[in-house]
């Protein structure tokens, strides 16, 4: 792991930047880049911009590791209403949430409670699927379990992992024989080398291998998987290996965050591959756009550009 992600990601957890860099003005005009505002007005117009070019849309209030349960009572209310609101729009919105922003932290009865009303209000009105995110390797074990267990009530839901882990080889081959929808990403936190492999490149190559499993999936039942990359050279090896294996595009979904990669978005639903765009608002962003800065360090001369100007 380079210095400066390493520095990113440390200052992601820093309480008392947490509490005050949010502030500095010249750094919310950068978080621009990454989120459209912090209503969840500004995130659905700008949903209506990219359904236009055939790229749907999966939604998250950012927040996470809420203090008390009351908090998370008010993150259920608002996915509640967020799902009439995107039942009333003609727009095709997916909701992703972090467990610790419905109080994984403090109760995972009352977590699993609020995931189970999120899902089935979900299931009942848009008949789409709820997303899991996966949080920092202090969950990683919690999560899969906590999702094993949701699965038995709630077919409708689907869990991230990261390609940065070794464990997660075995916890896929695990939730692929359960029928899971899995979201595969790199991997945003700060891991130990003991858990994640600290080399980018040996990242990329299980990225690549947690990926054929999938396709595998999709090619024997036709399951729906998704991979969550911006990495140019590993789509395009993703799309030559379901080829291969005689996948049709439409079985094929990338997902992308907002503000990266635009064009290439574009490019993808262009040519008929599934493609969704992650767009996140809300006012707690700061640790969210530290790991965005940490993807990629030079983000942070367009963050210091914005203090000149
Ligand atoms: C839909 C979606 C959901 C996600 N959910 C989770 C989750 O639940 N848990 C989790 O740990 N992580 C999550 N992530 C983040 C993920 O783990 C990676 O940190 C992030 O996607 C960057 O990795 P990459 O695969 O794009 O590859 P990289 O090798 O990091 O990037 C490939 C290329 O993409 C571009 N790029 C990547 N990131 C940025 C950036 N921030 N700014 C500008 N350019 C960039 C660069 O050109 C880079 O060279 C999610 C990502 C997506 C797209």
């Amino acid at each position: 792991m380079s210095f400066s992600r390493n520095v990113l990601l440390w200052m992601s957890q820093n309480e008392w930047l947490k509490k005050h860099v949010p502030t500095w003005r010249f750094v919310k005009k950068a978080v621009k880049k990454f989120m459209p505002g912090e209503t969840e007005d500004a995130a659905f117009e700008a949903s209506i911009k990219y359904s236009s070019n055939n790229i749907q849309i999966v939604i998250t209030k950012l927040g996470e590791n809420i203090a008390q349960l009351n908090d998370a009572e008010l993150v259920r209310d608002h996915y509640l209403q967020l799902i009439d609101k995107i039942n009333l729009s003609s727009l095709d919105v997916e909701i992703s949430v972090k467990l610790t922003q419905l109080g994984f932290d403090l109760s995972e009865e009352k977590t699993k409670l609020f995931v189970t009303e999120i899902a089935k209000k979900i299931f009942n009105n848009l008949r789409n699927t709820f997303y899991i995110d996966i949080e920092s390797s202090d969950y990683t074990q919690r999560t899969v379990d906590f999702y094993k267990n949701i699965l038995l009530g709630s077919e409708n839901v689907g869990l991230c992992l990261q390609a940065y882990l070794y464990r997660t080889e075995k916890d896929l081959t695990e939730l692929l024989e359960l029928n899971s929808s899995i979201r595969l990403v790199k991997g945003a936190y700060k891991e130990p080398a003991d858990i994640a492999f600290p080399e980018k490149a040996k990242v990329d190559e299980n990225y690549f291998l947690l990926s054929k499993m999938m396709m595998n999936k999709t090619l024997e039942k036709n399951l729906r998987m998704i991979y969550a990359t911006h990495d140019e050279k590993l789509i395009a090896r993703i799309i030559d290996e379901s080829k291969n294996i005689g996948l049709k595009k439409e079985q094929l979904e990338f997902q992308m965050l907002y503000g990266i990669k635009s064009s290439f978005q574009r490019k993808l639903a262009a040519e008929g591959f599934k493609v969704r765009v992650l767009i996140s608002y809300g006012q707690s962003w700061y640790p969210w756009y530290l790991r965005r800065l940490a993807e990629r360090p030079a983000n942070v001369w367009f963050v210091l550009k914005n203090l000149i100007s």
